[in-house]
């Protein structure tokens, strides 16, 4: 594989805690960069940009090497790696958070290693948007940019918000971040707002309901691969946007039809992701499973 990175991932790193109405599982590997690098690393040599503290195991950065991720991006501060926890309720669907400890995430400043500032494909995962700014600021004019935000960013720093929005091709967000911000029940109402700020795309994530892809003359739909069982949806969203990004990645390509092709590679690693907890499932997973499960996935959509 050649040393040149094609898609750089910044976002957050965690050690989580997690209770499901099964099993609770503490001191995981977790953050949003996390799951997107591992979901990439399927697709395209990938660079993971994310702060942890000294007290980081070893052996979850082995984990992220063995799947071939770069971690010249990675930083590690004096202190305590960023932690989280939260609880599932019965449904799954509903999560609360316990609690928060930012520790070395608080003072996270994004600095791009050479290598990855000529990156052709960016993500710009779940951070303050003022430091997804500064980011975007440090790269040489990337062919693709796609950025994830939170409720947190739309309710606190909806100006930088806006300001990073305005200067990506493809934003993503769930259902309700998206009413959220525009103030439009109706999903339709709140892309065509949110595509008015300037991306082409606007990515609308439904959880367990798949996703919903709108640009300025097209709409796509795409269920979430059916699965009877799952372990823990923590990540999802960050595992099939990872996904996307390296599926499109290894395209070369940035048009509607590579985009939806990238969809059903990104919802498919996810899917997998789900089966077990943190990286579990995704460390143990092969091309030819992934290729299975797409080829089965677009049988049943009739793709
Ligand atoms: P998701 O399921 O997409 O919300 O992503 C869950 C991951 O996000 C977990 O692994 C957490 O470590 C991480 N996380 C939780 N809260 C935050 C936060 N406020 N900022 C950044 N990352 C977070």
């Amino acid at each position: 594989m050649s040393h040149s990175i094609d898609l750089t991932i910044v976002g957050s790193i965690g050690i989580d805690t997690i209770e499901t109405p099964t099993e609770k599982r503490e001191e995981i590997l977790g953050g949003s960069v996390s799951y997107a690098c591992a979901a990439a690393s399927f697709f395209t040599h990938t660079g993971m940009v994310g702060v942890v503290g000294t007290d980081f195991p070893q052996t979850y950065r082995d984990i992220w090497t063995q799947m071939n991720i770069d971690l010249e991006g990675l930083q590690t501060q004096t202190g305590k790696t960023f932690r989280w926890s939260g609880v599932y309720e019965a449904n799954m669907d509903n999560r609360q958070t316990l609690s928060t400890e930012l520790n070395v995430f608080e003072n996270f400043t994004p600095n791009l290693p050479e290598t990855y500032r000529d990156a052709p494909y960016l993500f710009l995962g779940n951070i303050h948007p003022a430091l997804q700014l500064h980011v975007l600021e440090q790269t040489h004019n990337p062919r693709f940019v796609l950025i994830d935000t939170m409720d947190l960013w739309i309710n606190i720093a909806k100006d930088d918000l806006t300001q990073v929005i305005q200067k990506c091709d493809m934003l993503t967000l769930n259902e309700s971040e998206a009413q959220l911000f525009t103030g439009h029940h109706s999903l339709m109402q709140a892309a065509k707002t949110l595509l008015e700020l300037g991306p082409d795309y606007v990515l609308i994530k439904k959880g367990g309901n798949g996703s919903m892809l709108y640009s300025r003359d097209d709409l796509f739909l795409l269920h979430a691969y059916p699965l009877e069982t799952f372990a823990d949806p923590t990540g999802a969203g960050d595992t099939f946007a990872g996904g996307l990004m390296g599926a499109l990645a290894a395209s070369g390509k940035t048009d509607a039809e590579a985009i939806r092709q990238a969809m059903v590679h990104g919802s498919v690693i996810a899917s997998f992701g789900v089966e077990k907890f943190s990286l579990d499932r995704l460390q143990q997973l092969d091309r030819d499973q992934i290729e299975q499960r797409v080829q089965h996935f677009r049988n049943i959509c009739r793709l």
